[in-house]
């Protein structure tokens, strides 16, 4: 058990680890309130929000910058194509 919560923390990011610290923290302020698993239930949910809500305006974030410019005529990439040259070339 020790073991699997070790290779838990080596694959998530510091970052991740953070988040997960708050949410069990958040948890342990509900559980007087609620039955445990209730409590459990709400963190996960939140825990799960939030890394949507993290992907999602990372993704957007990537989205207003574009994949990377043109090497042939600094065009922003959309979709892993130029808009002028790999349009021009069909
Ligand atoms: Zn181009």
């Amino acid at each position: 058990m020790k073991y699997c919560l070790f290779l838990i923390l080596v694959n998530f990011e510091k970052r991740d680890i953070i988040l997960i610290v708050g949410v069990l923290l958040f948890m342990i302020g509900l559980i007087p309130f609620m039955a445990p698993i209730y409590a459990v239930l709400i963190a996960i949910a939140i825990y799960f929000g939030i890394k949507f809500y993290v992907g999602h305006s990372q993704k957007s974030i990537k989205g207003i910058i574009g994949e990377g410019l043109c090497a042939d005529c600094g065009s922003k990439i959309n979709d892993k194509k130029c808009p002028n040259c790999d349009s021009a070339g069909i």
